[in-house]
């Protein structure tokens, strides 16, 4: 821990927590429901707040938020009504989650900058390029399982670090601040952070994770990242200079959101 990161840091989680300030009154009830044959769980969470029923599914599968009386078959019926939507939706986080916890390998294809291309792993001296749609890492033992792996992992990381320190200079420069010292990380739980020193330099950390995405996803976190040079919290004028740097930026956060979960774990 050093005294950069204990002073003042904000994180930009991986998975926004949508329940953040949420009086816990009354407990989640887990449910079950059959829906064209397929068996669901799901949550029923209820609020004194909810006026309407709505129906979320995300990471954690389906839940059902409803008012504090809403009536159980009331529940079923929206779930029923709505079972094509729950069964794609399911699916899909289902898909992504499987996809992450399977371990890549080099003979999956490696998304670089949002494009998936096969990889080649060549004798040579540790390397890796891209020709046309094909990559070709080199290393010294491509018969090592664990050190290839290794090698991409600094490949990747060196990649990462040239597209995102010019990145942070042209949203710096955008911005009208000094550009932050760029630092790679790679949470488990958030694309960036930053950070603001006694003297008030800034440090920004970025998940080198993000090189696997279209560059217009990493774009946002950095931008994200810049407001905070100026405005170190998440309130609305944080907010709208997040848009000012980046106007569609709700479309790429949640875009960060879905593809989170299926990102190779190297
Ligand atoms: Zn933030």
């Amino acid at each position: 821990m050093n005294v950069l990161s204990r002073l003042l840091q904000l994180d930009l989680p991986l998975f926004q927590a949508p329940t953040s300030g949420r009086p816990q009154a009354v407990p989640d009830e887990p449910r079950v429901i059959a829906i064209a044959g397929q068996v669901v769980h799901y949550v029923v969470r209820r609020s004194a707040r909810r006026r309407t029923l709505g129906l979320v599914i995300d990471a954690k599968g389906l839940r059902a938020l409803v008012p504090l009386r809403a009536r159980q078959a009331e529940i079923e019926r929206l779930i029923q009504n709505n079972a094509r939507w729950v069964a794609t939706k399911l699916r899909e986080w289902q898909g992504a989650a499987s996809a992450a916890t399977r371990a890549w390998t080099p003979a999956d294809p490696l998304p670089l900058f949002g494009h998936p291309l096969p990889l080649k792993v060549a004798p040579g001296r540790a390397g890796l390029a891209r020709f046309d749609d094909l990559l070709i890492l080199t290393v010294p033992r491509p018969e090592a399982g664990e050190a290839v792996i290794r090698v991409l992992r600094e490949e990747l990381k060196s990649i990462a670090r040239m597209h995102f320190s010019q990145r942070l200079s042209h949203y710096s420069a955008a911005f009208g601040v000094a550009t932050p010292d760029l630092r790679l990380s790679r949470a488990e739980t958030r694309w960036g952070s930053c950070a603001r020193d006694r003297e008030g330099n800034h440090r920004v950390s970025l998940n080198w994770r993000m090189v696997h995405l279209d560059t217009t996803l990493s774009d946002y976190v950095i931008a994200h990242e810049i407001a905070h040079v100026k405005h170190m919290h998440h309130g609305p004028r944080f907010w709208s200079a997040v848009a000012r740097l980046v106007p569609d930026y709700e479309v790429r956060r949640d875009a960060m959101r879905r593809l989170a979960a299926a990102l190779p774990q190297l």
